[in-house]
């Protein structure tokens, strides 16, 4: 039996956690955090440490599913591969459209628009972040110049006052929530804008502002 040690990053969130795998005989079987890695120092949260059970769910899908007669059945990926080479066939710019994942990365993401736009003729592209990140983009250009985070994550701990807009930190970026609780630690004020009484409403905002639901995203 060998028992080796992968280290890569955590790919449940976007905090970006150090962890190194566990692997036995090319399994894998257990997580650790990666000790010296910056961004999580040697922590990681609940969410990251099992994350790995993903790959061996029994509730996992291993093969793909076509509906038939409006039910969704196992085929195998040749059956699956030729459906879908056919609906592109009879797709035309007007009635096709493509959705991206938040989970693509770059070059699969320029594939995507690439193929939707040079194969099938069409501009019809959307994806996730349409909804989660545009409206960050729309405050943080005027503002900052960039549509990306303007800090790194370390940096957070020495901001005097942290103003969160709609984002629960505490479930949703569990080590960077940390850094916002030191930074706090050192007398910094946290103001947190969200509809919902979230657990980072209640264990770390200073000033909570409820706004009216379905404003937030305005
Ligand atoms: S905060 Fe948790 S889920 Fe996010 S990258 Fe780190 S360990 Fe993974």
């Amino acid at each position: 039996m060998t028992i080796e040690c992968v280290p890569t990053i955590c790919p449940y969130c976007s905090c970006g956690c150090g962890i190194n795998l566990i692997v036995s005989d090319g399994r894998i079987i257990g997580q650790e955090p990666w000790k010296e890695h910056p961004i999580n120092e040697g922590a990681n949260c609940p969410k990251g440490k099992n994350a790995h059970h993903f790959l061996y769910s029994e509730d996992r899908l291993k093969t793909p599913l076509v509906r038939k007669n409006g039910k969704l059945e196992e085929a195998s990926w040749d059956e699956a591969l030729d459906l879908i080479a056919s609906k592109f066939k009879e797709a035309t710019p007007e009635t096709f459209g493509s959705l991206g994942s938040g989970k693509t990365s770059n070059e699969e993401s320029y594939l995507l628009q690439k193929f939707v736009r040079v194969v099938m003729g069409t501009n019809t592209i959307e994806y996730v972040g349409r909804l989660c990140h545009s409206s960050a983009v729309a405050a943080l250009m005027p503002a900052v110049g960039s549509g990306v985070m303007q800090t790194s994550q370390p940096e957070i701990e020495l901001a005097d006052c942290i103003f969160l807009a709609g984002v629960n930190i505490v479930e949703t970026f569990p080590m960077i929530a940390r850094r916002v609780l030191r930074a706090r630690a050192r007398g910094a004020k946290v103001i947190y804008t969200d509809p919902r009484q979230t657990t980072t409403a209640r264990h770390l905002a200073d000033v909570h502002l409820p706004l009216k639901a379905g404003t937030d995203a305005a």
